[in-house]
């Protein structure tokens, strides 16, 4: 570990490894003995740093994991994480000969697939591992019927190709009516059974995001595919919520300037706010570049979700508490106020507050939404295990400050 401590940054991330495992062991708790967990750690695992994260499980024992890219798994090996990576994303002809060097597992979702990857790997002494992709009704990448079984054929006829695994994606696992999913489920079951028929063996055949592992457990099979609730979150929606799940996540800052204001005092750009009585504010180094404030909106699916949007951004105008940025120090929150800049917030404490300046406050940053080059400090037992700074940060930071 590089002798850096929270003293070398004025934010960062704080990922506790204790509870990584606590909600290891609580997945784990949801399956039989013989269903393995593909620890999926797509988008840095959400926010947590892909690398550390993995290195954490595979000392609990996980040894599968899942990415969305090429260079996601290829950071992970550079890193030392020997374990099995599963890559969803199809492969261009350069990403797959680097898969085959690096030992990952690669997705077939089209014929297309299959002939780049029979190409690139001919005359190779070498069998690329791969998992034939089903699109059972998502509509993102997959075979469908009955061009499946076709690929599934070539694939089991190719010398240098090891057909490991089938999946599909399940596309509302966690709606209401649990329909789709019982439909995608049996055509992928159908197309299981194609295989079978054919002698094709598939060891690990796999359909369960986080919400469909909690929802049915009949359909586990030989693995599921878990992210979210890794994180320590359920998903979104209608699922079960049987397991103790604990938070690793906390992004912290330390108070850069703490002001002594009268009443009527101005916060921030465009005056939205005023001070109604005297106040302290604490100036924190952490705006919306980092991505305070943000929130991930896509286009609304429905007239019930324009609504739901629309009720969140006017429950933040008119600053109902819930809906409000909240800052934590020692266990008590306090606003923001003001419009938040790029790279500071201005947060309102009780005048008399013993608040000073180097205090380390809790800011309430979506994980998938802070900044990629934020400082990330693993913690284990409480104490600080391992530290994570990007190449840019490293270079500003001095290594010789410690707590
Ligand atoms: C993201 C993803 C998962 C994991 O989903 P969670 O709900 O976070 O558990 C599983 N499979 C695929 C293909 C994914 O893209």
């Amino acid at each position: 570990m590089r002798n850096v401590s929270s003293w070398s940054f004025n934010r960062w991330i704080e990922v506790n490894t204790d509870a990584l495992v606590h909600n290891l062991q609580e997945v784990r708790s949801l399956l039989k003995g013989n269903t393995r967990i593909i620890a999926v750690l797509k988008a840095e695992a959400y926010g947590l740093g892909a690398v550390e994260t993995a290195r954490v499980l595979a000392r609990h024992g996980v040894d599968y994991f899942a990415v969305s890219f090429v260079h996601e798994a290829v950071e992970m090996r550079r890193n030392g994480i020997e374990g099995s990576i599963l890559v969803f994303s199809p492969a261009s002809p350069v990403e797959a000969r680097t898969a085959l060097e690096q030992d990952l597992t690669l997705t077939v979702a089209s014929l297309a697939d299959y002939q780049l990857l029979s190409t690139v790997t001919s005359g190779c002494n070498r069998r690329l591992r791969i998992h034939l992709k089903l699109d059972t009704g998502l509509g993102r990448f997959g075979l469908r019927q009955p061009e499946a079984l076709e690929v599934a054929r070539l694939v089991q006829a190719n010398g240098h190709l090891y057909l490991e695994g089938v999946y599909t994606h399940f596309a509302e696992a966690a709606a209401r009516s649990p329909r789709y999913t019982f439909r995608q489920f049996t055509s992928f079951q159908k197309a299981l059974r194609d295989m079978a028929r054919e002698g094709i063996e598939i060891p690990i055949r796999h359909c369960c995001n986080s919400a469909a592992a909690l929802r049915f457990p009949a359909m586990h099979l030989d693995a599921v595919r878990i992210g979210t609730l890794l994180g320590g979150q359920y998903p979104a929606g209608h699922v079960p919520t049987p397991l103790r799940l604990h938070n690793p996540y906390r992004f912290k800052a330390r108070v850069v300037a703490v002001r002594e204001l009268p009443p009527g005092s101005y916060l921030g750009y465009y005056r939205t706010y005023r001070t109604p009585k005297p106040v302290r504010v604490a100036v924190v180094p952490v705006g919306f570049a980092d991505g305070l404030g943000m929130e991930a909106v896509s286009r609304p699916g429905s007239l019930l979700d324009l609504l739901k949007i629309v009720a969140k951004l006017a429950g933040s105008y008119l600053n109902f508490k819930r809906l409000a940025l909240k800052v934590k120090l020692e266990g008590g929150d306090y606003l923001v106020r003001g419009k938040v800049f790029m790279q500071f917030c201005l947060v309102e404490f009780p005048v008399g507050f013993p608040l000073k300046v180097g205090d380390v406050v809790e800011v309430p940053v979506k994980r998938t939404l802070a900044a990629r080059d934020v400082a990330r400090i693993y913690l284990q037992g409480g104490t600080p295990a391992s530290v994570e700074v990007t190449e840019k940060r490293t270079a500003s930071v001095s290594e010789e400050v410690s707590v």
